[in-house]
């Protein structure tokens, strides 16, 4: 796929154009900035790790049925994707209390919230983002209330499967910024990028910072965080296979495995002396399951019958 023109070069992200017209190229620069662009620097390898990051995340979500722009990864800091018109909003998913929500109502950062927060910005660089609610999209026709809803229903289930992922990586989702686009058919998709640039992520039952923050705040060891959280996505597993292996207990009648015996025999294998039969089964899970037990009970609840059957499973590497 080639990019034929840039049609938007913004702080983080180039946007080309490509030779078909419901496809974009996105490229990640290593450039990050802070404070609409008052604070800038290059950070090595910033651009491949969000690249990195934001495909293997986008396929999860995918996987998990959230429709995204993403269609795939063309290199290390390139990845194809829909071309979506951006609602000109800012959707930000909070589960821990931190950034400008602490500041704006005086709350230490860290304090777990009962349920997610949701809050919407406006999206202008001039007027930095300002906060606005439900109520001034619609007046101002920034989405419909069916594109609204959907968008909601949409960024809070993603982000209960990224909690779960993240805490796989062993990180904490502390708040995350999400936005969303549609297409010529007015379908609505997740867009823009998924990494440690739009979202907080606190090494697990700390506050250690794995994120942005580490650039915004001077906390030191930028480069090493990109790095870091990009080690950690990539090894994680999004999708696994389990084999399961169901026989007759010893002892029972096999009617099938007698008749391929018989049949064996009479073509002259006289060697085989018993066929015992059994089958097969391949689960694809949209995760490696943390519980074992959760195999267990399906093989026990449906996949194999206690009274005659014995059953083995593994995880397929
Ligand atoms: P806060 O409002 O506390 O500054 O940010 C909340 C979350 O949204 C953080 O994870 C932050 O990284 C993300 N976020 C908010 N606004 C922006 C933005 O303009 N650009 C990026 N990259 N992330 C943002």
């Amino acid at each position: 796929m080639e990019k034929v023109k840039l049609l938007y070069e913004g702080k983080a992200k180039r946007v080309y154009s490509t030779d078909s017209e419901d496809q974009f190229v996105i490229e990640f620069k290593d450039t990050a900035t802070a404070f609409d662009g008052q604070k800038k620097a290059e950070i090595p390898g910033k651009g491949e790790a969000n690249c990195l990051i934001s495909s293997k995340i986008f396929e999860l979500l995918t996987i998990r049925g959230i429709k995204n722009h993403y269609i795939r990864r063309l290199s290390e800091r390139e990845m194809l994707v829909r071309s979506l018109k951006i609602f000109p909003i800012e959707v930000i998913i909070r589960n821990r209390v931190a950034g400008s929500m602490a500041k704006r109502l005086g709350l230490e950062e860290g304090k777990m919230l009962e349920r997610p927060v949701v809050e919407f910005c406006y999206k202008s660089d001039e007027l930095h983002d300002p906060m606005i609610n439900e109520d001034h999209i619609l007046a101002l026709g920034l989405a419909t209330e069916s594109e609204l809803s959907t968008i909601k229903e949409m960024a809070l289930k993603t982000n209960e499967i990224l909690i779960e992922f993240f805490r796989q990586c062993n990180l904490d989702l502390i708040d995350m910024k999400f936005e969303f686009g549609k297409d010529s058919q007015g379908e609505v998709y997740l867009a823009d990028e998924i990494s440690p640039d739009t979202c907080r992520l606190w090494e697990l039952g700390t506050t250690t910072s794995w994120d942005k923050d580490r650039f915004r705040r001077d906390l030191g060891g930028v480069e090493e965080a990109y790095k870091e959280v990009k080690e950690r996505v990539m090894s994680t597993p999004i999708e696994s296979k389990a084999r399961i292996l169901i026989r007759l207990k010893p002892g029972i009648l096999d009617a099938q495995g007698s008749v391929i015996l018989n049949a064996l025999r009479s073509l002259g294998f006289t060697e085989v002396l018993e066929v015992r039969t059994g089958k097969l089964l391949e689960l694809k899970l949209d995760r490696k399951i943390d519980e074992p037990e959760r195999i267990e009970r399906m093989c026990k609840e449906l996949l194999a019958n206690p009274v005659m059957e014995n059953y083995q499973w593994e995880w397929e590497e």
